[in-house]
């Protein structure tokens, strides 16, 4: 948590209407979405003049989440997301830990006057913001905000519709609730929220049950033709290029979580996807145990995150970023047999 200090001073920030600006990374994620919505609605009924801007925008399944209508993909609206920016008063950085994970608004925030409070849990962050509440325990950044907004009210005024928000974020990034991340403290924070009227049931269903048929082919394509299994090293790893996402009428989201199915396999300990998308090859890990992806993909694929979950980039063609990865995993064999 911020310091007494900090946290006084940031009250204060508070105490007048201000205007604030809310960003979050690149190709945002229910975290992203959840923490920045979840302050959003916090702050707005503290009568702030807010705006959340994401680099680009957030896919589809995340829209019925409260408030959304009221964000700006700053691709689409860079004109206005450059006034905003620049106008703020304060400017928060949710769910990143580095400046370069807002792609084309990095420049932009780097050059803003406004006051910079960083959230988040990612490894290594960098130091850009003027307050920085870092936490690599946290298991979201939803859960932070939480924390945020009770170190700073103390009524802890926590709606439905940030509530609901929250509940979000912390979902999608526990793997609903069963990464090693997750506490008993998350589970206490998760219990305040459905008391603050969050629908878990209904949150479950909106995430899970509304799978495009598209998206279930893309899924079953992965597993029976796309699934290669390196068994020496207890990995797997799928590889779509940007015709069979074409071929499958690929929409934003559709790729999410199919990492985690080759995952799932008992003797696999390491897994990946690589995605031919936006004239690149956009990489997802995910580990058991002790392997850690983080510092994989942060010395191997311009890339970060967590322990068990991060992602990363190919500079090169996909066949090429393919055999980089292949050719890797001999150092790490000892490391990828270990199970927890
Ligand atoms: P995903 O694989 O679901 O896109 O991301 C997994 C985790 O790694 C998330 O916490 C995400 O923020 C982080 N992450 C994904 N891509 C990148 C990247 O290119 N660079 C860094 N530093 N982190 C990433
Ligand atoms: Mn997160």
């Amino acid at each position: 948590m911020l310091n007494s200090k900090e946290i006084e001073k940031i009250k204060e920030l508070l105490l007048e209407k201000k205007k604030i600006v809310i960003t979050t990374h690149y190709n945002p994620d229910g975290d992203a979405m959840g923490s920045s919505l979840g302050l959003y609605h916090f702050l707005k009924a503290k009568k702030h003049n807010v705006t959340i801007i994401t680099p680009n925008s957030w896919p589809s399944f995340l829209d019925w989440m409260p408030g959304t209508a009221n964000c700006l993909a700053g691709d689409n609206h860079l004109k206005k997301a450059v006034k905003l920016l620049d106008e703020a008063d304060i400017i928060f950085s949710l769910d990143y830990n580095s400046l370069k994970r807002t792609n084309d608004l990095a420049e932009l925030i780097a050059a803003t006057k406004g006051i910079k409070i960083m959230i988040d849990h990612h490894i290594q962050p960098d130091d850009f913001a003027d307050y920085t509440y870092s936490d690599i325990t946290a298991s979201s950044t939803c859960e932070m905000i939480y924390e945020f907004i009770r170190a700073i009210d103390e009524k802890l005024s926590i709606g439905q519709d940030c509530a609901e928000c929250l509940y979000t974020g912390i979902m999608t990034d526990t793997g609903s609730f069963k990464y090693s991340s997750t506490t008993s403290k998350t589970h206490q924070v998760v219990a305040h929220l459905i008391e603050q009227g969050a629908r878990n049931t209904y949150i479950h269903h909106k995430l899970f049950d509304t799978n495009t048929y598209e998206r279930m082919r893309l899924l079953g394509y992965c597993l029976i033709e796309k699934l290669t299994m390196l068994n020496d090293y207890h990995t797997a790893f799928i590889a779509l290029t940007s015709q069979d996402l074409e071929s499958f009428h690929y929409k934003k989201g559709d790729t999410e979580g199919i990492v985690n199915f080759a995952l799932s396999i008992g003797e696999i300990n390491f897994s990946a996807i690589f995605i031919e998308r936006d004239g690149e090859i956009k990489i997802s890990f995910r580990s058991k145990g002790s392997f850690d992806v983080n510092s994989f993909a942060r010395n191997h694929f311009d890339g970060g995150g967590h322990h068990n979950a991060a992602g990363g980039k190919g500079a090169d063609t996909m066949d090429e970023t393919i055999i980089k990865f292949i050719q890797l995993l001999p150092q790490y064999k000892q490391a990828l047999a270990l199970h927890e």
